[in-house]
Parts: structure tokens; sequence; C-alpha cells
């Protein structure tokens, strides 16, 4: 069964680099019939930051991708935070020091930065001179009585650096390995690579798929599999997030970077995860059968379609740029299809409803029944349905007419007499039965002044911006009343 893992570390917000490798490990697993498990590695205890587990676990819920092992839902492989896990990786240590293929080492800082230096006027990229490997017996056994602090390397291998065969990226040519890079640090915990080879191995991994900034780490990551005497995994790397400008989508600074912003924003999760799969799945192989999306934007379920088309195969290594504007062509076919279903709908209206109470908390309109009518009108004008209390205000409340974007807005009117136009208008209007307050019958009233008011264009701006305070209305294409 292949068994694919999720392994954030959390060093801060959920980045959209790590939703698209949650993505795909949980397309590849569906696909397959297999599993995918969250593990958190949270073994650098000096870069956690408190709340980011949360945030991954709250994002990866409400982009619905579900997995099968990990914290809180359990499962047979755990504990799956890798701070639980320090015996295990004491253990495999003590193995490895036991074969000969890791060595205590004590050189301190002062001591370290001294090798440093000495090695690079030598020329030397190494980043240690392997001073501790060939300490006697007795020196490690008088070291330890003494208490010293010391950390744990693996002895590399003078051996030409492993070739390996990734599933995207072909055969790469591999980064040298380190020498004997530190496994375990003074403080007990291990590093990044000691703990994530073992748990691969542990869980019984058959696929790791992650980003492309970890496919220089696989020789070393293979140099370690192979000192363990353990069978390595597939590697799958996925091609770095490019912003629009070519810059990297870098956790710290990208502008749209977290998976958080697009939630608070009010962009549909599904929309989000149609928009990321293009991120590596690209090019004339795409999901979406090489369809101008900008043009024809097209719906894919994630359990349904995208699962069913997933195909590693098709994947390129090609850095990937995700066009801000698709993400509102994409979006849209989402609300559509959500507003059209009714239990989908009233889950949008009633998580709508406390956000315009909020922005109108005097509103009579504020109720279910006329967010509900509100939201089928607007569906047209909204990329994001984050934006319907910015765009449906007049239909809570009267414009403020001193606004200065209303103000602007009644330049649009122009110059002829609005105060007389609409002044007909409503008297046309008045002189409606409640019975006529139908789409047709408010246009038979209007179409009868619109050539003493200076015709259809100028009264209907008069109008939309007596009623609006702005340019634009809707078209009620919904039943009267
Ligand atoms: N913990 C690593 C990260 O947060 C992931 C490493 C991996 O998937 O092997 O980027």
């Amino acid at each position: 069964f292949p068994r694919l893992r999720f392994a954030p570390s959390p060093t801060g917000s959920f980045h959209l680099g790590g939703l698209r490798t949650a993505l795909f490990n949980h397309l590849l697993a569906r696909k397959w019939g297999g599993k995918w498990l969250l593990r958190i590695e949270d073994t650098d205890q000096t870069r956690l930051v408190e709340g980011s587990v949360d945030e991954i676990r709250s994002g990866l819920e409400w982009a619905g991708l579900n997995y099968d092992e990990g914290p809180v839902v359990g499962g047979k492989y755990g504990p799956y935070f890798q701070s639980q896990r320090l015996d295990l990786y004491h253990s495999h240590t003590a193995e490895l020091l036991k074969k000969d293929h890791a060595y205590r080492c004590f050189c301190n800082p002062a001591q370290l930065a001294e090798i440093r230096l000495r090695l690079v006027n030598n020329g030397s990229m190494a980043g240690y001179d392997r001073t501790c490997r060939t300490l006697e017996p007795e020196e490690v056994k008088h070291n330890l009585s003494l208490g010293k602090p010391h950390c744990i390397r693996l002895s590399t291998p003078d051996e030409p650096t492993p070739r390996f065969n990734d599933l995207v990226f072909g055969n790469p040519s591999p980064n040298p390995v380190p020498v004997d890079p530190i496994i375990l640090k003074s403080d007990g915990y291990p590093t990044y690579h000691l703990a994530n080879v073992v748990d691969d191995h542990a869980m019984e991994i058959t696929h790791v798929l992650r980003g492309e900034e970890w496919l220089p780490s696989v020789p070393l990551h293979l140099t370690l599999y192979s000192a363990f005497g353990w069978e390595p995994p597939q590697f799958a790397h996925l091609p770095l997030l490019l912003n629009e400008d070519g810059s990297k989508m870098s956790k710290r600074t990208g502008v749209g970077a977290f998976v958080s912003e697009y939630r608070e924003q009010g962009w549909e999760p599904e929309t989000l995860l149609n928009w990321l799969v293009l991120a590596g799945w690209g090019g004339r192989r795409d999901p979406y059968g090489n369809q101008d999306l900008a043009k024809t934007p097209v719906y894919l379920s994630i359990d349904e379609d995208l699962i069913e088309r997933f195909d590693l195969r098709n994947f390129t290594h090609r850095r990937s740029v995700l066009a801000p504007g698709l993400l509102a062509k994409l979006n849209r076919p989402h609300i559509h299809a959500k507003l059209s279903d009714p239990r989908e709908r009233r889950k949008i209206v009633e998580k709508m409803l406390p956000i315009v109470k909020s922005h109108f908390p005097d509103s009579p309109n504020a109720n279910y029944e006329f967010v509900e009518k509100a939201l089928l009108a607007l569906e047209h004008q909204l990329d994001k349905l984050g934006d319907f209390p910015s765009i449906s205000g007049y239909l809570f409340q009267e414009p403020d007419y001193n606004d200065p974007a209303v103000v602007m807005a009644k330049k649009a009117v122009g110059s002829f007499d609005s105060t007389a136009c609409l002044k007909r208008a409503q008297e046309e209007l008045a002189s409606l039965e409640d019975s006529q307050w139908t789409e047709p019958e408010i246009k038979r009233a209007l179409d009868g002044i619109k050539q003493e008011v200076g015709g259809t264009k100028k009264l209907m701006s008069a109008l939309r911006y007596a009623l609006t305070g702005g340019k634009v209305c809707f078209s009620l294409q919904i039943s009267a009343g």
C-alpha cells in the first residue's frame, strides 16, 4: 500500500507551498488507494512558533484535506510530533555509533569556528575536518565522564555522491553530501535529516512528495538510509512557487503567500486548490485539458475530478507562477455551484449573516431571507464571497451622500437636472399599488417618463446614484417578492 506524508515544521504561518504539498500528497494517496499522514517536524526548538500547529491543522481542515493519521486523529505509527519521538532517534543514533557509522564530537563553538576558518583558507567548502572521528575510545570515555557537551556526527563515506531518480526531476546532478554532518545536537534533539529519515522509515512511507527546496538533501538522506541498511522511499519533488515577478513566494515576504490570508479574504477553499494544482501540473498536460482558463473557468471537484486526472507522469519541474487574476476567474464557478445547491447555499448564508450584522448592526435587512436574496442577486459581481459586505452596503443602509466616493459617483450622473428626474420617478413609483411592484410594472411606470427626463441612460444613472450611492446596481433575476 502506498503511504505518503505531509511533514511541515511549525515555524511560522501556513504557507501556500505547504498547502500545495499537502494537496498533492492527498491526491496521490487517494488515487492509489493508499494513505497519507500529517507529521509535525518540531525538533528545531529555536524556530518553533506558537500557534503554527493549529494553523496547519485548521488550514487543512478548511481546505477539506483530511489526513488518515496524525495529531488528534492518531494512528498506529504515532506519535506524530517528532518532539515526542526522541527515544527513537536516540536508539537509532546508538545503533549508528555501534556500527561505527557515527561518532561523538566534543568540539566547542570556538574550536569549530577555528576549524571552519582554516578550511576556508585552504579553499575547502567542508564545514568540518573530522577532528573527533579519530578520538581514542579512552578519550571519548574520559570526556563523557567529565560531562562534556557533545553532538553526534554521521561518518560520511568517501564515495561518489549517490545518484537517484526523482519522479518529477528525473536524474538531477546531486549535491555533494556534507562532511560528517551533525545528526544529534548537543541538546539531545535530532537534526531535521536524522529525524526525517528515521520517521519515514518507521512510518513505512513509500513516497516522499515535498518541495523542491529539499532536493539537495536527498544524497545525504540516501547516505543515512544506507548507514542504517534501509531501503529508501521514492522521491518526488515539487517545483518552487514563484510570484508573478519571478521572485520566490518566500515564506516571509510573499504577498498572498499564506493560507490564512485567502481564508480571511473569503475565497472558496476548493478554488484555492484548483489554482494550486496548476503549480507543477502545468503546460500542455494540465488537469484542465489545456483550456484557456482565463476565458473559460472550469470547475473541478477535489475528490472526484482532480483525483481522477492526477498523474505524476504529467508533472513538470518548471517553476510555477500562480497568476493572481486566475484565482478570481476560477472562483466564480465555485461560488455559482455552491449558491445553486440549497444545502451549500444555507451554509454560506449562515456564515454571512453574522458578518452582515456586524457591518450593518441597525439594518432591518440583516436577516437570513434578505441576505440569501441579496447574495443571489449580486453573485455575478462577486470575485469572492468575502467581497459581499463591501459591495452590498446600499442594500442594508442608506448611502452616505457626503462620502467622497459617493460625491464622485454623482459626477457620473451628469449635468442634467437629476432632482427633477428623480422626483418624476418617485411620483410614478408612488402611484403603483403594492401588487404592481413587479419587474414589468416598474419598467412600464418608468418607461412612461424616460423621454421626459432625458432618456433611459440618464434616468437609470440618476436612480442608481440615488439608491446605491454608486454607478452600479444589479438586475433582479430572482423572482419578484
Ligand atoms: N519539515 C520540512 C518542512 O517543513 C519538510 C521536509 C520533508 O517533507 O521531508 O519543509
